[in-house]
């Protein structure tokens, strides 16, 4: 058996053209979606992002602008910074790069964000409303991961789904939303004992650690489908996940490449997410 793609470049690609129909609908209404994002310092994999992220908003017509801050600045100026842009009405999302330098409590930054603009889905009333499955702001890479299991009508309720990895960023959102979404949920995570145990149960395998090839065919249930969030560099320079794709999409039924998989998802759903924020600050639809 060899397993069906799921391909986060092709998906999101498509979902950026819609995206794109939307934006050009609400320019008509005088309103255009707007995404600041908050750099701190030069870290090259941050430039990195944040150059992906700008192109992607002009891509599909949105608004965008990128603050640059030197790191030497004070917790305070960046709070000053936060602050001006949930006043300002022009900005319906704010996304403020991590890492930030350690003179600087990541937490009381991501707390100060207005929840309504907080594109990410990091600032705890989001966390919450997730959890008690309210409308609010969910972050971009369990989003775009359940987008791909959709977009493969994979089926999720009553389905035994293990995540493994349990960051406040991936692993925990990602397994709150198979939960909402009626699965049976197990977390794994460094002191899980039996880590095979558990991935052989899984109908639905997401893996979210950063250890290249930790999982391979032996941890996997045939007929599941796995979605690989890792990214690691290997010696080579080139790019690999956590999941032993060759010998992995020989037993699942659908399995994520990387790269081409979750990461281009998670900048598209990082537009949809700015958009949604833009019509609810907007009262438009
Ligand atoms: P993280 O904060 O380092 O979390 C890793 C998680 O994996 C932790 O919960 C950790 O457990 C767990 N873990 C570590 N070793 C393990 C093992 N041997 N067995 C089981 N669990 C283990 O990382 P992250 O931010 O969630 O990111 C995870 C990976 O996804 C990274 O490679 C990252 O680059 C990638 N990522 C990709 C995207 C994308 O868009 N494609 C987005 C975000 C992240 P403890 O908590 O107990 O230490």
């Amino acid at each position: 058996m060899s397993a069906e793609l799921i391909s986060g470049k092709d998906l999101a690609t498509n979902i950026k053209k819609d995206l794109a129909v939307e934006v050009e609908e609400l320019k008509k209404q005088g309103v255009t979606p707007h995404l600041t994002v908050v750099l701190v310092g030069h870290d090259p994999a941050s430039e990195s992002y944040v150059k992906g992220k700008e192109k992607a908003c002009a891509e599909t017509g949105m608004g965008s602008n990128v603050i640059r801050l030197d790191e030497t600045i004070s917790e305070d100026e960046l709070i000053q910074t936060v602050d001006k842009l949930n006043k300002d009405d022009a900005v319906h999302g704010i996304l403020v790069q991590l890492p930030l330098p350690d003179h600087i409590d990541e937490q009381k930054i991501i707390d100060l964000i207005d929840p309504e603009k907080d594109v990410d889905g990091f600032h705890p009333v989001n966390i919450g409303r997730l959890v008690t499955e309210q409308e609010g702001m969910v972050s971009c890479t369990p989003l775009g991961i359940m987008e791909m299991l959709d977009s493969k009508n994979i089926e999720i309720q009553g389905k035994n789904a293990v995540v493994v990895g349990a960051s406040n960023i991936v692993g925990k959102p990602v397994a709150q939303l198979l939960l909402n979404r009626g699965a049976t949920i197990t977390n794994c995570h460094i002191y899980t004992e039996d880590l095979k145990a558990h991935t052989k149960m899984a109908d639905i395998l997401v893996v979210a650690v950063g250890k290249a090839h930790l999982i391979t065919a032996d941890h996997v249930k045939e007929g599941a489908a796995v979605i690989d969030v890792g990214i690691n560099r290997l010696e080579d320079g080139s790019m690999t996940g956590d999941v032993d794709f060759e010998n992995v999409k020989e037993k699942a039924s659908y399995i994520s490449p990387v790269p081409g998989g979750v990461g281009p998802m998670t900048i598209t759903i990082l537009l949809k997410n700015t958009i949604i924020a833009c019509k609810r600050q907007e009262n438009v639809e």
